[in-house]
């Protein structure tokens, strides 16, 4: 039987060429081999896996063979050249300074720097993760590196270039090696597969690239278990399966339902990806990402941004060309906003509910009108509002939609658009529907007829209250972060069919509460469909060690404890008697 060997060693590149991802540098170092101007020290930086030893060995070899080729390659066929690609070149040695990082190793070393090479030119000294030495060991080893013999050269490799003492620096030539990209990694597993006899989908290597985060090494090794795994035929489900990814099938289907504003079959996928095991939390940063990844692939300018295969690229482009811009945003901006406050909610099965429900909010749907905009640039889009298809708005949009899209200004009192709007805020704005679309379609809107027209009065329950209180501060504008983040921490409870309490701590939030409340009461009466809607304050009874403290005091402890405070009694304009 065949000794099984693991691709990493296997396909460990035997000459510069076919070196994967560092082009120019390979090239410099050709150069240099070629002109025979080397330097007697060289220091590769770069993360782990991308080449750093391999190509010291190459250069080593090189630099040894008795008939190096034009440009600087080593022939391979040589005695010397077969000695390295078999291992037992006397020329070449390796030290791991992880493992051996004190005085004696690099003594030991240094002794070995004295004695000139039996066959060949060069003695190459490769000390890996240098970084590793111990001070005083690189103390030991500063007056050899300074003034080496002439056969020796040093190849120092780290990943930590910052740890490196700028003595060890200054004695050096840098070499910079970069991270792989996507495509690299995919084109060698590809290229591996090929001469393997492997079949495999390229998304399931661009799985694969992706977990191996820029290193070849992680890349093959990983491809290797799936090999094993699957039997040699690699495909995108079973690479999921194993490596315990969840499908991006899942964020298309699911962006899909948003588009639609499905939110029973957004509830459902949910279900189904937490009942597989996964974490709420990884699924909301997976959408997160999947979004972004939506937004840059509407553009030609970002779409080097999206490193995958190109049939995964093509399905994002798809995807992309049927949202909005302003959806997509809206959506981005929930699920961070989720992904923030997941892990110090408690319900966090609702929290990412809440969110997906707020994505799936039919004001968004793009449905008509998407044709016009597709190929839109980013910036100009984000510039300023979408401007209507040119068929009235009455014949186009379903009357749900018409609704919400109806802005809160259309029906609040003027003393609340006085409040921190959104209208202060510039266009390039995460902010919702209604308020992106205020300013440059107020004549449109206008034949539009307002929501009050149709007073609808759905009984509340607890969970439409939490989802419309969320609603309400998800629609806060982005300088009110402090307010938000204090509404977040109130819960209003049912009363009756129309009427919701808020419990609060002092009477200083419970005015903040007032103050806001004409967009509290209008953005709620909109998602609860209720426009008898109310909320009565309540203040909670002063506990014992509250007492103590008069207002002013209380307001400077608040202050203390959080900076937010401050900034929201001057916004306000509060006053303390
Ligand atoms: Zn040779």
């Amino acid at each position: 039987m065949e000794k099984y060997v693991v691709s990493a060693l296997k396909y460990r590149p035997l000459n510069f060429d076919s070196v994967v991802g560092q082009r120019s540098l390979t090239t410099t170092l050709k150069n240099a081999i070629g002109s025979g101007k080397l330097a007697h020290a060289y220091l590769f930086c770069g993360p782990r896996g991308v080449g750093k030893t391999t190509c010291a060995r190459i250069f080593a070899k090189a630099i040894n063979c008795f008939n190096p080729l034009e440009g600087g390659e080593p022939c391979g066929v040589c005695e010397s050249c077969q000695a390295f690609d078999q291992q037992r070149s006397m020329n070449i040695h390796e030290l791991d300074a992880a493992s051996n990082n004190s005085v004696e190793d690099i003594r030991e070393l240094c002794k070995q720097v004295l004695i000139p090479p039996q066959t060949g030119r060069y003695k190459v000294f490769i000390i890996d993760e240098v970084h590793m030495l111990s001070s005083a060991a690189f103390n030991a080893f500063l007056k050899t590196l300074e003034e080496p013999p002439s056969y020796v050269i040093f190849i120092l490799a780290t990943t930590e270039k910052h740890k490196i003492l700028p003595t060890i620096l200054s004695r050096c030539q840098v070499y910079d090696f970069q991270r792989m990209t996507t495509q690299n990694t995919i084109d060698h597993l590809m290229y591996v597969a090929e001469k393997e006899g492997y079949t495999v989908e390229p998304e399931a290597l661009g799985l694969i690239a992706e977990k191996a985060d820029g290193g070849m090494r992680d890349a093959l090794s990983i491809f290797d278990q799936m090999v094993s795994f699957s039997g040699g035929n690699i495909t995108y489900e079973s690479v999921c399966q194993n490596l315990n990814v969840l499908s991006q099938e899942y964020y298309f289907q699911l962006v899909d339902h948003f588009l639609d504003s499905r939110v029973p079959e957004c509830l459902m996928l949910f279900n189904e990806v937490l009942q597989k095991g996964f974490d709420g939390g990884n699924f909301v940063a997976g959408l997160a990402t999947h979004l972004r990844n939506l937004l840059v692939s509407r553009d030609a300018v970002t779409l080097p941004l999206l490193e995958m295969s190109d049939k995964m690229r093509a399905r994002y482009q798809e995807q992309a060309q049927r949202c909005l811009v302003r959806f997509i945003y809206k959506a981005l901006r929930l699920a961070n906003e989720c992904d923030l406050a997941y892990r110090n909610c408690r319900n966090k099965r609702l929290q990412v509910e809440i969110c997906l429900i707020q994505c799936a909010a039919p004001s968004d749907t793009p449905k008509e009108g998407v044709e016009e905009k597709k190929n839109e640039p980013l910036a100009k889009s984000s510039e300023k509002p979408q401007p209507t298809p040119p068929v009235a708005p009455k014949t186009q949009i379903p009357p749900e939609t018409r609704n919400n899209q109806v802005s809160p200004t259309a029906s609040t009192p003027p003393e609340a658009s006085a409040e921190p709007s959104p209208r202060k805020l510039p266009k390039v704005s995460f902010k919702h529907f209604g308020a992106a679309k205020k300013e440059g379609e107020e004549a449109t809107l206008g034949e539009t007829p307002p929501t009050e027209e149709v007073p609808l009065i759905e009984p509340i329950n607890s969970d439409k209250l939490t989802a419309a209180w969320y609603a309400f501060i998800g629609a806060l504008p982005r300088e009110n972060v402090a307010l938000a983040e204090r509404f977040k921490g109130l819960q209003p409870v049912v009363k009756d069919d129309n009427t919701a309490v808020l419990t609060v701590s002092n009477p200083q939030v419970q005015q903040t509460v007032e103050n806001q409340m004409p967009q509290i009461l209008d953005t709620m009466r909109r998602e609860l469909r209720n426009a008898e809607f109310r909320i009565e304050t309540k203040l909670e009874e002063l506990q014992e060690v509250a007492k103590s403290y008069n207002s002013t005091e209380m307001l400077k402890m608040m202050q203390k404890q959080n900076a937010g405070v401050g900034e929201l009694v001057s916004k306000l304009e509060l006053t303390f008697d």
